[in-house]
């Protein structure tokens, strides 16, 4: 979480910064800061609680002169979010200026030795740590920033991705990373640095992902420098020319982002499907499994780990691949999967989800499935972030950047790339016919305008959700498939309306959550027509026996609980193992009415930051 911009060259310092932030405000909103160098060498630095804009607000009256800055924007780990907890953070002699992403593990320890040396820390972050342990060594070695900074992060343990300024040195940025993201832009005598590269992508497309324990020195003037951090070896300077465009990035006329990402579904739905379902529906080209096809014909097992709303698409995913390629897989939430002792080997396959390709605790778990050798498979969206990098193969979800913090167009994204990799996977060992293989593909070149026609019901949802505004608590029921995607849309209404909504498997909830139904509690329940109908029929019947109000998203046609839900959300009908894509839809819809009903920030959530970079 958290985000870093930096930028050295002739433009506007303080607005480029400025604009940087607001791209990365989806990273944390708890405070925002910049420092900047003027040309003379001077060092000031700003920040503010809160949004980008109290930061705006604060620097109205101040010297902005710049021709190097960094800035970040903060989703609090150490030290409650506050203006002097904001980063940048000095060191204490005023000469060096630091942003960081990341946790620093060992921060006490060093902290403690710091103090024992007569150092005064100014805020409860971890951060400072660094920036004080920077000077320390620069003083006591009387050794350049750059040997400074190398021999301080080989202290440390945890991760980082930070920016350095130092007085009088108004030529250089330092920066450097591990296990968190950083990308810097070379334009034409000038360089951009930041989190992703959403605040440069009108600059320049040319860029380089830093990698673990590289040192960058972007100095004017001179081509970028990548260090390495054990010894002097300097490393080749890879660039990847960006796929991103500005349009992406901006919300097209909607009011928020999200309503934007729930709408362009159809839009990336097709563009996720492009050139991998072909010839009508008959040829499934996931090269990413066909490149790998002796791994899933072999497969023993698949694991798949993944946080949050991947989770869920994860959990989609055993059942997609269950169900479709007759190969066991098991769910894990990457935090606990890293930590447990997790017994997986040569001819285990371990998919792993994430959105922003940068989660932290999905990042460890890879790590650790590829040292027990198991084949590593990666599911992302940011083309060029980690996962793509330290996964052996992978399917990017292609669907664009991805801005409310809520994930809606991720999500259906995520699970259509399991639909298909599961369908390949059953074509290559044989555990589908090629008439079922066939009418699932020309089903799914189908799921786009299908998307659009559900999202017909935008009006409908907007008038219920004034209805439901009040609640204080919601169920949502769903069996099988629609198990998960209940899952997922208590996740969202939690998310961005702070109405507290719990996910269950239909049929559990006479196991106990059947005690909270009274009036007071709705109940989302996902039934659209398939093989468990009659069953998820009852429980429905058992919420309204208990004066539990229903709302129901059902199969257009729907006979039996159309009649006794209170309001009913019809989507068209399609193959079972297909519902969840178009079920979503409707939940993610009434969330975010809502949640707006409620004047909540439905693009900046309290507490959340999109993309969890830290553990
Ligand atoms: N640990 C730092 C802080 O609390 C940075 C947090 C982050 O990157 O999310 O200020």
């Amino acid at each position: 979480m958290c985000g870093i911009v930096g930028y050295i060259g002739d433009r506007n310092v303080y607005d480029i910064l400025i604009k940087g932030l607001h791209r990365l405000e989806y990273r944390g909103y708890d405070s925002a800061g910049v420092a900047l160098e003027t040309p003379e060498g001077k060092l000031n630095v700003y920040k503010a609680k809160g949004k980008v804009s109290n930061l705006e607000a604060f620097c109205k009256d101040k010297d902005l002169s710049a021709s190097a800055g960094i800035a970040h924007t903060r989703w609090a780990t150490h030290g409650e979010p506050s203006d002097h907890n904001a980063h940048p953070h000095y060191s204490q002699d005023g000469r060096l200026a630091l942003v960081h992403n990341g946790t620093i593990e060992n921060y006490k320890v060093l902290k403690d030795a710091l103090m024992q040396h007569g150092c005064v820390f100014s805020t409860e972050t971890d951060t400072e740590v660094l920036v004080q342990l920077i000077e320390y060594i620069k003083l006591r070695n009387g050794c350049t920033i750059i040997e400074a900074v190398r021999e301080a992060l080989n202290q440390v343990q945890g991760a980082y991705a930070i920016a350095l300024l130092e007085k009088d040195h108004p030529e250089q940025i330092i920066a450097a990373r591990k296990s968190s993201p950083l990308v810097i832009g070379i334009g034409d005598d000038e360089f951009f640095l930041a989190s992703d590269a959403t605040p440069f992508v009108e600059y320049t497309k040319e860029a380089v992902y830093v990698k673990d324990n590289e040192i960058a020195v972007l100095r004017q003037g001179e081509p970028l420098k990548l260090l390495s951090l054990e010894g002097d070896e300097e490393h080749a300077v890879d660039v990847t020319e960006l796929q991103l465009s500005i349009s992406q990035l901006e919300k097209g006329g909607y009011p928020h982002f999200m309503l934007k990402e729930i709408f362009e579904q159809p839009d990336t739905l097709r563009d996720c499907l492009r050139g991998r379902i072909v010839d009508g529906g008959r040829r499934i080209v996931l090269t990413g499994v066909l490149d790998n096809a002796r791994k899933f014909l072999d497969a023993k097992r698949i694991v798949i780990v993944a946080c949050g709303t991947s989770w869920h698409a994860g959990l989609l995913g055993k059942y997609l691949i269950q169900g479709m390629c007759k190969i066991p897989v098991e769910v894990e939430y990457a935090s606990e999967f890293r930590y447990n002792n997790p017994v997986i080997g040569e001819g285990d396959i371990v998919i792993a989800i994430s959105q922003s390709g940068e989660t932290a605790d999905t990042l460890a778990a890879i790590q650790i499935a590829r040292e027990k050798g198991a084949f590593v498979y990666g599911i992302s969206n940011v083309v060029g972030s980690s996962i793509p990098r330290e996964t052996h193969s992978g399917t990017y979800i292609h669907v664009g950047p991805e801005i409310g913090v809520a994930s809606t167009k991720a999500f259906t994204g995520q699970v259509l790339v399991l639909t298909m990799l599961a369908l390949c996977v059953a074509n290559l060992r044989g555990t589908i016919t090629e008439e079922e293989s066939n009418e699932l593909g020309e089903w799914i070149l189908k799921l786009p305008d299908i998307v659009k026609e559900v999202l017909g019901l935008n009006d409908s949802i907007k008038h219920l959700s004034a209805i439901y505004t009040y609640a204080r608590n919601f169920l949502y029921l769903g069996r099988g498939y629609n198990y998960p995607t209940a899952l997922e849309g208590a996740l969202k209404l939690k998310e961005i309306s702070y109405i507290h909504a719990e996910g269950y498997p239909a049929a559990e909830m006479k196991h106990g959550p059947i005690a909270l139904i009274d009036a007071e509690m709705p109940s989302v329940i996902v039934a659209p027509v398939d093989h468990l109908y009659e069953k998820i029929v009852s429980n429905v019947q058992q919420v309204k026996a208990r004066g539990g109000s229903i709302i129901a998203i059902v199969s257009k046609g729907d006979k039996v609980i159309s009649k006794i839900a209170d309001h009913v959300l019809e989507v068209p009908a399609v193959p079972e193992c297909l519902t969840p894509i178009v079920t979503s839809i409707p939940m993610q819809l009434l969330s975010y009415y809502i949640a707006i009903n409620k004047g909540k920030d439905v693009d900046m959530p309290r507490n959340l930051a999109k993309s969890v970079t830290v553990e």
